[in-house]
């Protein structure tokens, strides 16, 4: 288990080695490639898992192989996918280990609700940095939801939930 202060110091300390941490729209395709993680998108027809139709992601790691593959079916707007990969990305800092090389994401029903939440907390901090996010509530009078969504590139649920995070006030 993690604290959410060692999460978002792994997240900002991920940020800065890729030279990122001053971007508000961070290049996930670019984390993905320097931090050697594959990543796959499979349609209905190439979702093969017949067991778990309704899971969004999977990630794997075998040997130096880093492999994220979402289930595009399970997700109908690009800010999810975004979200989903975030969240994967932090699977793989915090949970995934030797006897464990895998994880298996499923929306709604997950069987470690703790480390599903931890996997969101690191995907909230990669999408929206603590840091570049108060530097713009400070710029604005009061902070709008769907702008912030907008410029962050996610969900206006995942912008809200951060703005509760960050106990910021904030308006629709
Ligand atoms: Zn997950």
């Amino acid at each position: 288990m993690f604290e959410k202060k060692e999460i978002s110091d792994l997240v900002n300390k991920l940020l800065e080695t890729n030279g990122m941490s001053t971007m508000p729209l961070i290049d996930l395709d670019l984390l993905l490639k320097s931090e050697g993680i594959k990543l796959f998108k499979f349609s209905k027809s190439e979702w093969k898992d017949k067991n778990f139709p309704d899971a969004s992601a999977i990630l794997l790691k075998s040997g130096n192989e880093k492999i994220i593959i979402i289930n595009e079916q399970a997700h109908k707007l690009e800010e999810d996918k975004i979200f989903t990969i975030a969240h994967e990305i932090g699977h793989f800092f915090l949970h995934t280990t030797e006897e464990k090389p895998y994880v298996l994401c499923r929306h709604g029903q997950s069987g470690d609700k703790e480390k599903e939440d931890e996997a969101d907390y690191f995907a909230a901090c990669l999408l929206m940095p603590e840091k570049i996010f108060k530097e713009l509530v400070n710029k604005v009078e009061i902070p709008s939801v769907k702008v912030f969504a907008k410029i962050f590139g996610v969900s206006e649920t995942t912008t809200r939930k951060r703005f509760s995070e960050l106990n910021i006030f904030c308006v629709d």
